[in-house]
């Protein structure tokens, strides 16, 4: 209310800071019960080429399986692990997780499909990126150059010279960089270099106003040129609607990733997609014109 606001203003040192610093404390305590106790877990949801209509791959999401509050979307936990720095476990355990992933579609003979995992800025310059990659690729025996890395314009932004040159020793590795949520950061285009990005994923934001916003479309048509003639891979993310498909999919090859096709999806629904819309074989994947 008005009144209890106004008693936060005048006494803004005592009781509101030290309770936010309890609660946070106290979500802390409990996300490390869940990763000790297995309660995270990963969502899956597929990209879909718009000119085949096949998966080419899928991005993994984080859920928290809480035992009193139920499922917590990313959103909510993820800020919090990263102020905690329980980012670098959680995205290991994520890393671990989606590698074995990929494993399972390797011994099932679906060796085209990629797998995305979301880094923070948080897992570059705490925790060993490179060392977790490296031993999940390792530990499970899959191609490198299936699991993609995506990464946000602001957590490059954040310390640039020492993420370009941590992303530079895993593109060695063979694994692909993807910058997530572009539109919505600054300068963007520098980083697309920089970065050696080979994946560009367009912001949710841009989507919802298609077809309808003319000035949007124009904008959404020139990055995807843009990132063609880069020879980058080009995701659509958040597609809804049968108008929005109906509008990208005369840009010629893109995926795009949305709840059109599907929501994220816990493992187990996987095949029932891989049934459904079918895989992209290989040699005609969009991912392999990119830059390797
Ligand atoms: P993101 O990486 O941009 O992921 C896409 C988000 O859009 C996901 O939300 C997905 O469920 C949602 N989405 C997909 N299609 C649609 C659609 O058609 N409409 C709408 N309204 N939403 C759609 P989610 O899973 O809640 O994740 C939110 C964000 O949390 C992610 O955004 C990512 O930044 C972060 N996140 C998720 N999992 C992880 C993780 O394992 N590690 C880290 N560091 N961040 C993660
Ligand atoms: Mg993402
Ligand atoms: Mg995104
Ligand atoms: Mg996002």
């Amino acid at each position: 209310s008005a009144k209890d606001a106004g008693k936060n203003c005048y006494q803004f040192y005592s009781p509101h800071l030290s309770h936010r610093a309890d609660h946070l404390m106290r979500w802390e305590q409990q996300l490390r019960v869940a990763l000790a106790e297995e309660q995270l877990f990963l969502l899956y949801q597929p990209m879909i080429d718009l000119s085949r209509r096949c998966i080419t791959g899928f991005e993994a999401l984080a859920r928290w399986n809480h035992p009193q509050h139920g499922i917590i979307a990313a959103n909510e936990f993820i800020p919090i692990a990263e102020s905690t720095g329980l980012i670098v476990p959680i995205g290991d355990f994520v890393i671990r997780t989606a590698c074995r992933q990929l494993a399972v579609w390797q011994n099932d003979g679906y060796d085209s499909l990629s797998l995305s995992v979301n880094i923070s800025a948080v897992q570059f310059w705490r925790g060993d990126l490179y060392e977790t990659v490296s031993r999940a690729i390792e530990e499970t025996g899959v191609a490198a150059h299936r699991l993609e890395l995506e990464i946000t314009e602001t957590a490059m932004m954040e310390y640039p010279e020492l993420v370009s040159e941590k992303i530079i020793a895993l593109k060695r590795l063979g694994v692909r960089v993807a910058l997530d949520d572009f539109g919505t950061g600054y300068s963007s285009l520098s980083y697309l270099n920089r970065f050696s990005v080979d994946t560009l994923k367009v912001d949710r934001s841009f989507v919802q106003a298609i077809p309808g916003d003319r000035s949007v479309c124009v904008m959404v048509s020139a990055i995807v040129n843009l990132a063609r003639s880069l020879g980058l891979k080009v995701v659509v993310e958040g597609t809804e609607t049968e108008e929005q498909i109906a509008w990208l999919s005369q840009l010629g090859r893109i995926e795009a990733q949305g709840f059109l096709f599907s929501r994220p999806v816990p493992a187990d629904g996987i095949p029932a997609l891989l049934e459904r819309f079918g895989v992209c074989s290989a040699r005609e994947a969009q991912s392999a014109q990119a830059r390797g």
